[in-house]
């Protein structure tokens, strides 16, 4: 795919703030967990965490294809830094897609601008991928919802000014009985801070909501309206979690090739060794498949078609090829791979999150072949 110039130039200021901002501060961010904030501030900065929304509220004025650039020049420096982008926009479709003007017209403007920081709230401890079997209540009290419940693993959830929760307000209506809500800063509590295997900046906890009144000018979209909600911007997250993998494969590349060409054993450069060879060859041709898939979902949903389908797909394929291949690259470096600060040895920590979060890969299996087998 041949991209205009408009995105060649937004790929080239993305990759200027990642080099500068994102790159020196990576590996002390994923060692200490220290949450991205200048980061976060500097592609806010150049208006690139709501770029896919109009310029009316403040935002980029560009579309889903440039926000998949923007995932993928940020995930290939630091995926935490990326992921925290991520959700601002994830929490940002709720919104854009399902909110009032009034709603939009409060929240989408300080969101661009990094002043507000918004967070998306699905899972709950019992509710993973069966997200509907979740126990939040939400209990209809004339002008508002009193709400109750544990939601985990959410991202940026300690420094969220809001959070879109996603509560059951009809326990009778299954998925129908889901409904999603903005919940304001006091209105939930941290109670605990993850840990992590990888992606380390990233900030994940867990979060209690106990007794908040809730006012009915909050819900976005309709009562009941709350599961068709989290899976509408789930897909379209998962186009930015599949150019996440792109931009973190264009990095394994990058430097599996420079360290075949320069490392030296039984007197040649690794790089002279087919099997070194052919590891570099099929990352190289996976990463092509994986961004034209990325950057195809991406173009679907900016011509308004349908794009569930191959977003799971782009998601599944560039998560499972980018893991295999960051296993080969630190293969690759030998003990130097295995090492810290060494991109390979947090790449290869970071990227097992892709095929988990914004749902796992079995189940963008089942959209797949739900899709396509009915
Ligand atoms: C770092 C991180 C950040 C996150 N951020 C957020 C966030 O901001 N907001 C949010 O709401 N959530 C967030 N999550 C949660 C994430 O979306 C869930 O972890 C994910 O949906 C999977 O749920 P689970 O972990 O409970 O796994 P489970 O659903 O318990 O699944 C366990 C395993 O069983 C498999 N499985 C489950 N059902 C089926 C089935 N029907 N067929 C085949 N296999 C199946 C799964 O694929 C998986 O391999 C985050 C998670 C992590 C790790």
């Amino acid at each position: 795919m041949i991209l205009d110039e408009k995105y060649n130039k937004l790929r080239a200021e993305v990759r200027e703030i990642a080099l500068n901002v994102l790159t020196p501060r990576a590996a002390d961010a994923d060692e200490n967990m220290t949450f991205p904030i200048e980061q976060f501030n500097a592609l806010a900065a150049k208006n690139m965490l709501m770029v896919k929304y109009p310029a009316k509220y403040g935002c980029g004025d560009m579309d889903t294809l440039a926000s998949a650039i923007i995932a993928e020049e940020t995930a290939r420096e630091c995926l935490s830094s990326s992921a925290t982008a991520l959700v601002q926009m994830l929490s940002g479709d709720c919104i854009w897609n399902f909110g009032t003007e009034e709603q939009k017209m409060k929240y989408m403007p300080l969101m661009a601008s990094g002043k507000c920081i918004g967070c998306f709230a699905l899972t709950e401890p019992g509710a993973g991928s069966d997200a509907s079997n979740m126990t939040t209540s939400g209990v209809d009290m004339g002008d508002h919802y009193l709400v109750n419940g544990t939601k985990t693993f959410i991202t940026n959830a300690e420094f969220g000014d809001f959070i879109v929760a996603i509560v059951k307000t009809n326990p009778d209506r299954g998925a129908r009985g889901l409904t999603a809500l903005i919940l304001e800063k006091g209105q939930f509590r941290v109670s605990k801070h993850e840990d992590k295997m990888g992606m380390r900046a990233s900030n994940t906890c867990e979060v209690v909501i106990k007794d908040a009144k809730v006012p009915k000018a909050n819900i976005l979209g309709k009562a009941g309206q709350g599961f068709v909600i989290a899976m509408s911007s789930l897909n379209a997250g998962r186009i930015g979690a599949a150019a996440q993998a792109v931009g973190m494969m264009q990095a394994l590349l990058d430097d599996s090739i420079a360290y075949a060409k320069e490392r030296k054993q039984f007197g040649k450069n690794i790089g002279a060794n087919q099997a070194i060879q052919w590891m570099i060859a099929n990352l190289a041709t996976d990463l092509m498949a994986a961004r034209q898939l990325a950057y195809h979902a991406a173009t679907l949903a900016d011509s308004g078609k349908p794009f569930a389908l191959e977003a799971a797909m782009a998601k599944v394929f560039a998560s499972e090829a980018g893991m295999k291949h960051a296993i080969n690259a630190v293969q690759i470096q030998g003990a130097n791979g295995y090492m810290k600060p060494n991109r390979v040895e947090r790449i290869m920590r970071d990227m097992k999150i892709l095929s988990i979060y914004e749902g796992t890969s079995e189940v963008q299996r089942l959209v797949i072949s739900g899709s396509i087998m009915k």
